[in-house]
């Protein structure tokens, strides 16, 4: 499984995510990738009624209880929050065991300003990751908002997704016009890519 296809199976989830949860969570994956860890993110941003639905299982509902949070009242609902499990080798079954790797990724989610479910005391949740600012539930509620802003070293655009466009398209296209005006317009797309994702022009 190459990074890209391993990035744009969690990248549904990872986009209605505040931009830098969002991009900490792939450089989360692209970390745990560098380290031979395949990851898929599960959840991330859940409204308020997708909140009250998995609150009343095991209360008002069948099944067991799943959350300890109502509605509004997890990271998740302001797009803070994921959940991840490991994904198997075939690219296709995930792994819910939590074992050494499972942990090596915590390490790396709290390295990268996460808290982990893992830490929790009573109600342990393995799975969760969440980035707070600062900021407590009952803030969140009253309507504070969490940055947006991207930090200076975030680039607004994937490296990998750049990559890819450059690789999947432009280079081709570049290759095979003659035309040298086509070439260079080309040559500028392909650094536009790169600058908007931290990266060296050529
Ligand atoms: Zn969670």
């Amino acid at each position: 499984m190459n990074l890209n296809m391993l990035l744009s199976k969690s990248e549904k989830r990872i986009s209605q995510l505040n931009p830098i949860v969002a991009n900490k969570t792939r450089e989360l994956i692209r970390k745990s990738y560098a380290e031979g860890i395949n990851i898929l993110i599960t959840q991330g941003m859940r409204t308020f009624e997708e909140q009250a639905e998995l609150y009343a299982r095991g209360r008002t509902k069948s099944g067991t209880i799943v959350t300890n949070a109502k509605a509004g009242y997890s990271f998740h609902n302001y797009g803070l929050a994921i959940d991840f499990c490991l994904l198997a080798d075939d690219g296709v079954n995930v792994l819910w065991t939590v074992n050494d790797k499972w942990r090596r990724v915590a390490e790396i989610g709290k390295s990268l300003g996460f808290v982990w479910g893992g830490d929790w005391k009573g109600f342990v949740d393995y799975p969760h990751l969440e980035m707070t600012f600062g900021l407590t539930i009952n803030d969140l509620l009253n309507g504070k908002q969490p940055p947006v802003e991207l930090e200076d070293d975030i680039p607004m655009l994937d490296k990998g997704v750049a990559q890819t466009i450059i690789n999947t398209w432009i280079s081709p296209a570049w290759y095979n016009t003659e035309d040298q005006e086509q070439k260079k317009y080309l040559n500028w797309l392909a650094n536009q890519l790169r600058l908007a994702s931290g990266m060296k022009v050529e």
